[in-house]
């Protein structure tokens, strides 16, 4: 059995297809004609664009709308200014063309990958697509053609592109294994949109698989068999039918409201990073966005995003929702979320230092340019606003008065805005949980972020593997923690929801119930399989499943317990 990263669930057998793709590398040479060699660059980034095109309008059929568009996002990365400025000023000083671009999307990539969050990981691998599309033009290198393979197909390469992707026909393809590739890679995407099991990294994958051999897929568990042996094959094929019978009982939950085996409404909306996450968010039946990390509009450029450019984004989003909700939530950097034009000085700490709402109230002219664009979006949906990292009332006060001083000039100034516009905060500090009694009566709504009220309550700080056995939202101090912020909320009447990782998690479900959590806010791949957990439980079980939970001592008690009664 060979080992890789699952990135698309689910087991496919059938036959392996070698999609053979020639070797980018080069030699690179100086070049004197400068100006022809600029030319050649953009004519290759022309061409790019135009493949790009029409892979996306196959996408468009294969994979979705919103495949298209990530896909049509490459166009926007290749011409970016500032991108084929650095390209232009490198061939300029005498390198050639396949040199000059690939140095400037390796500066892109080595940013992007830097950084802790998914949504900034997946702009990594998306420029390493681009860079791949634009060398192999330059190079003038064809790319293996598998429009044609027959039913059953493993297709089996070093690296699968994008374009390769766009010209599959998902009905005939059984899986996808790669020598290279991750879990956030635009292929990994498709895969996963395509309900194509898929392993990727798998170390020379293409020297020993054989065209035509037996193969097995466990996207779950990334692994690939190759040649099985007859028991091994007959007992995948059945765990093969029973994921399929399970998605599609997982599909009875679509169009379907959230709610208990008891009748008890819930709200599932989803997490997102761009405006057209919406699109993705309701595709997947979410009810709306509980979270929108806008700190995705600041990274991807070189100066602070003006107001005009930031009230389009959030309009669009409120636009696709249609009037459901919208939560947006102000400027998250610092941290790990770096933003390097901001230029913050190197900190010592800096998941305790100056981030977020910190960093918002000390640059008022950042701050007010994102809270006008907000209210001034609040006009075309229903739109409520959300303070990040929030450790004090003060902070809370502050920003709500420079809400109500933004809405005084809107007015003055004729804008249309939501006058009634909510404001809360993000739950995700040991501070808030703890004065959560206090910061309800300043705020219209809590929203619990598990993934640093973890790190903050625990002291543990997630990226270190040497205290990663702390950082769990099922330790004692952390339940304590949530339980706490949902009775401060709810005994202040405020509407309180969770918008970390923990939300989507089918251990922490009931607890959340039993507590009385009322909204959840997961990822939207995530949104059926919430909506199924929640329909399990009566408010009454759930009870009885956290009062246990209260009386144990350890995570690992929880966890076992958890376990034994899901
Ligand atoms: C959280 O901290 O749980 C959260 C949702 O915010 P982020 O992951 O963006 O820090
Ligand atoms: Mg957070």
């Amino acid at each position: 059995m060979l080992k890789g990263t699952g990135v698309s669930g689910g087991i496919g057998i059938g036959r392996i297809l070698l999609a053979e793709n020639h070797s980018l590398e080069y030699e690179p040479v100086q070049v004197t004609d400068t100006e022809t060699e600029k030319r050649r660059f953009h004519n290759a980034v022309d061409r790019f664009c135009e493949n790009t095109r029409s892979q996306a309008e196959a996408l468009r059929i294969s994979a979705g709308e919103k495949e298209a568009d990530i896909m049509l996002g490459h166009i926007s990365i290749v011409t970016d200014p500032f991108l084929t400025g650095e390209v232009e000023k490198l061939i300029s000083s005498g390198k050639c063309a396949e040199a000059s671009f690939e140095n400037i999307c390796e500066m892109f990539i080595q940013i992007f990958s830097a950084a802790d969050d998914d949504v900034t990981k997946q702009r990594a691998a998306d420029v390493t697509d681009v860079k791949a599309g634009v060398l192999r033009i330059l190079l003038g290198i064809e790319e293996a053609d598998v429009s044609g393979a027959p039913a059953g197909t493993i297709i089996c390469t070093k690296e699968i592109t994008p374009s390769m992707m766009s010209k599959i026909n998902k009905e005939k393809i059984a899986g996808i294994v790669t020598e290279t590739g991750s879990t956030t890679s635009h292929c990994a995407i498709l895969a996963r949109v395509m309900e194509i099991p898929a392993v990727m990294s798998v170390p020379d994958i293409t020297d020993m698989a054989k065209n035509g051999d037996l193969a097995v897929i466990d996207g779950n568990k990334g692994q690939v068999i190759l040649s099985p042996p007859e028991e091994q094959l007959k007992s995948y094929t059945e765990i093969r039918e029973r994921l399929m019978r399970e998605r599609r009982e997982l599909e009875q939950f679509r169009g379907k409201p959230t709610v208990s085996a008891d009748g008890r409404r819930y709200e599932l909306v989803c997490n997102i990073g761009k405006p057209e996450d919406a699109a993705a968010a309701l595709e997947y039946d979410g009810e709306g966005v509980g979270l929108f990390r806008t700190e995705f509009l600041f990274m991807n450029k070189t100066s602070v995003p003006t107001e005009e450019e930031q009230f389009q984004e959030y309009k669009k989003a409120a636009l696709i929702l249609k009037g459901r909700p919208l939560i947006i939530r102000t400027l998250d950097i610092g941290g790990d979320k770096e933003i390097p034009y901001l230029g913050l000085e190197n900190e010592d700490n800096p998941f305790m230092g100056f981030r977020a709402i910190r960093y918002c109230l000390k640059n008022r002219d950042v701050f007010k340019a994102q809270l006008k664009a907000i209210l001034r979006a609040s006009a075309f949906g229903n739109v409520s606003i959300m303070f990040p990292m929030i450790t004090c009332v003060e902070e809370v006060r502050k920003g709500r008065a420079l809400v109500e001083e933004i809405k005084s000039e809107l007015k003055a100034e004729n804008t249309a805005f939501d006058e009634k516009i909510k404001v809360g905060i993000m739950a995700e500090t040991a501070a808030a949980g703890i004065t959560a009694d206090l910061l309800a009566e300043e705020s219209d709504f809590f929203s619990i972020g598990t993934n640093d009220l973890t790190g903050y309550t625990m002291a543990a700080d997630r990226g270190n593997a040497d205290v990663s056995y702390l950082y769990s939202a099922l330790q004692p101090s952390v339940v304590r923690m949530i339980k706490y912020i949902i009775k401060a909320a709810a005994e202040k009447g405020i509407p309180v929801g969770m918008c970390g990782e923990a939300a989507a998690d089918p251990m922490m479900i009931p607890l959340l119930i039993s507590f009385g959590l009322t909204e959840f806010s997961v990822s939207a791949p995530s949104v059926l399989r919430v909506r199924k957990y929640i329909s399990s439980w009566t408010k009454e079980r759930a009870d009885k499943v956290a009062e246990k939970v209260m009386t144990l001592s350890t995570e690992q008690e929880i966890r076992e317990y958890l376990e034994s009664v899901l």
